[in-house]
């Protein structure tokens, strides 16, 4: 069911559970921002989502609210482990929905990366 980006942090979502250690997920990278694991339902040979440490609902709260220090983490952290997963050569593709016109499921912001496939034109 896709959230209102626009809500308030809700600390039950299912990520913010994962963040806490309440549910298991296949970590790929951590640090001080940002958590990755492996998305359960991949739609790519590679499909990994990577979170804030921090309580931000979407990309459009974390933009606006995050600390430098923060934002900056974070999109090292996207980076890294596009890189350690060894998608740079062939590409990957980067993807935050944000609310319901875009399907956002999880009220907790997610960058997906997708990779180690030809993706294809980008959907409108
Ligand atoms: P959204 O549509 O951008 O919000 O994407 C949510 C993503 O989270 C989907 O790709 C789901 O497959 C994924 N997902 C939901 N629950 C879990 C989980 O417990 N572990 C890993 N991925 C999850």
């Amino acid at each position: 069911m896709p959230i209102d980006a626009t809500l308030p942090y809700d600390d039950t979502n299912i990520f913010a559970r994962i963040l806490k250690g309440e549910i298991p997920c296949r970590k790929v990278y951590e640090d001080e921002y940002a958590l990755a694991f492996h998305d359960i339902a991949p739609q790519a040979p590679v499909h990994i989502l990577v979170i804030p440490r921090g309580a931000y609902v979407s990309w459009d709260d974390f933009s606006a609210r995050a600390e430098p220090a923060e934002i900056a983490g974070f999109v090292r952290a996207v980076g890294k482990v596009a890189r350690d997963q060894g998608l740079v050569g062939d590409g990957y593709r980067l993807l935050a929905n944000v609310g319901p016109a875009a399907g956002q499921e999880v009220a907790h912001l997610h960058v997906h990366i997708f990779g180690g496939r030809p993706l294809g034109p980008m959907l409108a």
